[in-house]
């Protein structure tokens, strides 16, 4: 698989493939950056279950992280990398999501 930029200059996406839950702090600089509604912000309660913010459950929220939400979606611009500030996503070239 061979990709290009407009001019025709060899470009290797960098897909976003995971987003460490631990290290996240939601602050949603990622999401802000990325154009094609890869990731969205959840909420994590008490038990430790992902639940949705939408939801009438804010007393019950303990901690917000981004989570993947169409993966495939990606173009592997790295822009999420670049802003994120605790190095928490982890990104594969697509030999590596192939593999
Ligand atoms: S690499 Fe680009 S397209 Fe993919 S999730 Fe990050 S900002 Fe969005
Ligand atoms: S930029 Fe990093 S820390 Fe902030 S919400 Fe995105 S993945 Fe989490």
């Amino acid at each position: 698989m061979s990709f290009v930029t407009r001019d025709g200059r060899d470009w290797t996406p960098n897909f976003l493939t995971s987003i460490d839950a631990e290290k996240c702090i939601g602050c949603g600089r990622c999401f802000k950056v990325c154009g094609r509604d890869v990731m969205t912000l959840k909420g994590i309660n008490e038990d430790g279950d992902l639940i949705d913010l939408d939801e009438d459950e804010d007393d019950e929220i303990e901690k917000k992280i981004m989570v993947m939400n169409d993966q495939g979606a990606c173009m592997g611009c790295g822009a999420c990398a670049r802003v994120c500030p605790t190095n928490c996503q982890t990104h594969m070239p697509p030999a590596a999501v192939a593999a």
